[in-house]
């Protein structure tokens, strides 16, 4: 698993969870084995590779103890560019995607959705009353929306369009499509096609393998270099 620079993985020769900062030449930070030590080792590559990600953590779990176990997993789902802004599919009062963390290459998104001053998220957790906290019921999807926010974190695009659904009257309800480039994100492309971006830029010799790791992924062109680089270096 990748942490920003860190990997974090269990080592067999030695049991136990390792977090090593692929930057430097360094021991890697050992931990115990089991979930404690997984645990332990991910919250520690998060407050070294994203200290603010981690303090907001930290000072959100000595407001509400019990949110302490999502608001870490929010955390990694931040930093991993989980959190995206709504595809063009989405409803109106639609706040953001969040790809599931369960598989590296998920395509499973949660969605988070303002509904009479209350946020809420289509997961299981959310809909079995998740956490509450000053009001709002929480789960790790919604507090990751919520650290994106406060930490003004930029949300990624979302790769992927779901279907539009329809209301409880059967209309459809989805938003206008207006932004530059939309349409060629919907367009699935194969990790053979030639490299350009969505925005038909061309791709640098010095960008070609995250381009070619984001393809691989996510079965899109990236929209731009700066989108591609934030994805690459925010996985
Ligand atoms: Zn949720």
């Amino acid at each position: 698993m990748q942490i920003g620079t860190f990997t974090v993985q269990y080592d067999r020769m030695t049991p136990g969870w390792t977090a090593v900062n692929d930057t430097d030449s360094g021991d890697p930070q050992r931990f115990q084995t089991g979930a404690v030590g997984k645990q332990a080792a991910i919250r520690y590559a998060l407050t070294q590779a994203y200290p603010a990600v981690a303090q907001a953590v930290i000072h959100l779990a000595q407001h509400c103890p019990e949110a302490s176990g999502r608001a870490w997993a929010a955390a990694e789902l931040l930093v991993s560019q989980h959190v995206q802004a709504p595809g063009p599919a989405a409803a109106d009062n639609c706040l953001a995607w969040v790809r599931s963390q369960r598989a590296a290459a998920s395509t499973h998104y949660y969605q988070l959705y303002l509904d009479g001053g209350h946020l809420t998220c289509d997961c299981l957790d959310f809909q079995q009353a998740g956490v509450a906290f000053a009001g709002q019921l929480l789960c790790k999807h919604l507090l990751a929306y919520q650290l994106a926010r406060h930490l003004d974190w930029p949300l990624g695009d979302a790769a992927l369009s779901l279907p539009p659904r329809r209301t409880a009257g059967g209309h459809w309800r989805g938003r206008t499509v207006t932004a530059v480039g939309m349409g060629q994100r919907a367009q699935p492309v194969t990790p053979d096609a030639p490299p350009a971006y969505a925005n038909g830029a061309g791709v640098s010799a010095d960008h070609l393998p995250a381009y070619h790791a984001f393809v691989a992924t996510m079965r899109q062109r990236p929209f731009n270099a700066e989108k591609l680089m934030s994805w690459y270096v925010g996985r």
